[in-house]
C-alpha cells in the first residue's frame, strides 16, 4: 500500500498519471530524460530532512556525518569522471551554478560575451529578462547567417574590440560541437575570463563523445539532469585557485541548506556515468541523434547547421509558408510526440510562436530504442505534420506511438503499483 496513496490521494493520482505520460509517449526534449531507479531512490530518502550548511567536515550542524559521506562521493566521482580540479555539487540547478560562477568573477554592469537566445543561447546567458542580463553588460555572439556555426573570427574580433571580464560558452539548442580552443582564444586576446556551460553536453562531454572544455577553461557548470541522466540540480567544475572562492559564493553567497538528498542520488548517476555502459549509452544517443537527423532530411526537412554531432537537432520551417513551430509542437503532442517549439537562427516569429522545433535523442534511447527505431519515429513525425489539421489521423498515430513505447517498457514497477 502507498503511503502517499493514502495520505494525498490528489498528488498520488498526479504522480501515477505522469509515470504513465513518461511511459506511453515518445518523449523527445533534448533536456529531459529518465533517471534510474536507484537515483529516484536516492532522491526520495530521508537526507532531504538534514541541515548541512557549509561543506564536508566544515558544517554549521551536527549529525552531517553520513551526508558527508554523500557529497564526498559526489565531489570524488565528478572529479574523476570530468578530470576537474575542484568541483561544488550543491547548485540547485543550472541556473544557480551560473549565477555562483558571475557573481564570483564579476560585478554588476561588467561586460560578458554569451551566445544570443535566439541562436540557441540559453536565458542565463544574458538574455534581458534574466538576473543575467539585469545584472550583467551582456553583449551577444551569434552564427553564421549560410553555415549557422558559430561565427568564431567575428567573436575574436569582438572580443578584442570590447574586452569583456568573461566570455561564456555553452547552448541549449546547438547542434554542433563547441571549439573550445577558439573560444580560448577570444578569451586570451581580450583578458577575459572563460566559462563554459555544459548543461546539455555533460553526459557527451563525460563519455569522450565530445571534446571536454576542461583543459581550456576557468570555470565550468553544468546541470546534472539532462544527458548526465542524473537527478534534477547543478554542479560547477573549477581550476583550484578559484575554489574558496566560488564555494563560499554558493553558500552563503546564493544558497543556504544544500538539498542532500539531492547531492547524494548526484553521486549515484555520477557512478552510473564512470561505467563503460554510460559510455556504450551515449554513444547510442548520439547514433540516434545523427540517424533521425538524416532521416529527417531525407524526408526533405530542413535542419539547422545541416544536421548534429551531439544528442539534439534543430528542424528549421522558415522555408515552409505559415507552418510554425507552435504548430508543429501541437500537432504533435496530439500524435503522443513530446518537443519543444525553439527558435531558429535569424528567426523573424517571436519566441511563443517560432519556426522550428527541438528534437533530442537521450530520453528514448534511455529507453532502449537504437537507430532501427529512428525511421519510424521519422515518419511518426512527417506524418503528423502533413495531417496537422487532421485530429483522427494524429490520433491514430498517437496509438502507433504508444504500440511502439509498449515495447521499451519504463517504469513497470510503478505502474503496477496500487
Ligand atoms: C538547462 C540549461 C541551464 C539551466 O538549467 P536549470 O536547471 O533549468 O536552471 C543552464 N544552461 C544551459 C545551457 C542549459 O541548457
Amino acid at each position: 500500500m502507498s503511503y502517499l496513496k493514502q495520505a494525498d490521494p490528489e498528488i498520488y493520482d498526479a504522480i501515477f498519471k505522469e509515470t504513465e505520460r513518461e511511459a506511453n509517449k515518445l518523449e523527445l526534449i533534448a533536456s529531459e530524460n529518465f533517471v534510474s531507479e536507484a537515483v529516484l531512490e536516492a532522491a526520495g530518502g530521508v537526507m532531504t530532512n538534514k541541515y548541512a550548511e557549509g561543506y564536508p567536515a566544515k558544517r554549521y550542524y551536527g549529525g552531517c556525518e553520513f551526508v558527508d559521506i554523500a557529497e564526498d562521493l559526489a565531489r570524488d566521482r565528478a572529479k574523476q569522471l570530468f578530470g576537474c580540479e575542484h568541483v561544488n555539487v550543491q547548485p540547485h540547478a543550472g541556473s544557480q551554478a551560473n549565477m555562483a560562477v558571475y557573481m564570483t568573477v564579476l560585478k554588476p554592469g561588467d561586460k560578458v560575451m554569451g551566445l544570443d537566445l535566439s541562436h540557441g543561447g540559453h536565458l542565463t546567458h544574458g538574455h534581458p529578462i534574466n538576473f543575467s542580463g539585469i545584472l550583467y553588460d551582456f553583449i551577444g555572439y551569434q552564427v553564421d547567417k549560410v553555415t549557422e556555426v558559430i561565427d568564431y573570427d567575428k567573436l575574436i574580433e569582438t572580443a578584442k574590440e570590447i574586452k569583456p571580464k568573461m566570455i561564456v560558452a555553452g547552448a541549449s539548442a546547438y547542434p554542433r560541437f563547441l571549439d573550445f580552443e577558439k573560444i580560448r582564444e577570444a578569451c586570451d586576446v581580450s583578458g577575459a575570463c572563460m566559462m563554459v556551460d555544459i548543461a546539455h553536453i555533460a553526459g557527451l562531454v563525460a563519455a569522450g563523445l565530445h571534446p571536454s572544455p576542461i583543459p581550456y577553461a576557468d570555470f565550468v557548470t553544468t546541470t546534472t539532469h539532462k544527458t548526465l541522466r542524473g537527478p534534477r540540480g547543478g554542479m560547477i567544475m573549477c581550476k583550484e585557485q578559484y575554489a574558496a572562492d566560488l564555494d563560499r559564493m554558493v553558500m552563503p553567497g546564493i544558497q543556504g541548506g544544500p538539498l542532500m538528498h539531492i547531492i547524494a542520488a548526484k553521486a549515484v548517476a555520477l557512478k552510473e556515468a564512470l561505467t563503460d555502459e554510460f559510455k556504450a549509452y551515449q554513444k547510442r544517443i548520439v547514433d540516434n541523434a545523427r540517424t533521425l537527423a538524416e532521416e529527417l532530411a531525407a524526408r526533405g526537412y530542413k535542419l539547422v547547421a545541416g544536421g548534429t554531432d551531439t544528442h539534439l537537432m534543430l528542424v528549421s520551417f522558415m522555408d515552409i509558408p505559415k507552418l510554425t513551430g507552435k504548430k508543429v509542437e501541437k500537432a504533435l503532442d496530439k500524435a503522443g510526440i513530446t518537443v519543444n517549439k525553439n527558435t531558429v537562427p535569424f528567426d523573424p516569429e517571436k519566441p511563443f510562436v517560432t519556426s522550428g522545433i527541438r528534437i533530442g535523442t537521450p530520453a528514448i534511447t534511455t529507453r532502449g530504442m537504437t537507430v532501427k527505431e529512428m525511421p519510424i519515429i521519422a515518419d511518426f513525425i512527417d506524418r503528423a505534420i502533413k495531417n496537422r489539421r487532421d485530429d483522427e489521423v494524429l490520433a491514430g498515430i498517437a496509438g502507433e506511438v504508444a504500440d511502439l513505447c509498449a515495447k521499451f517498457p519504463l517504469y513497470q514497477e510503478r505502474l503496477q503499483e496500487v
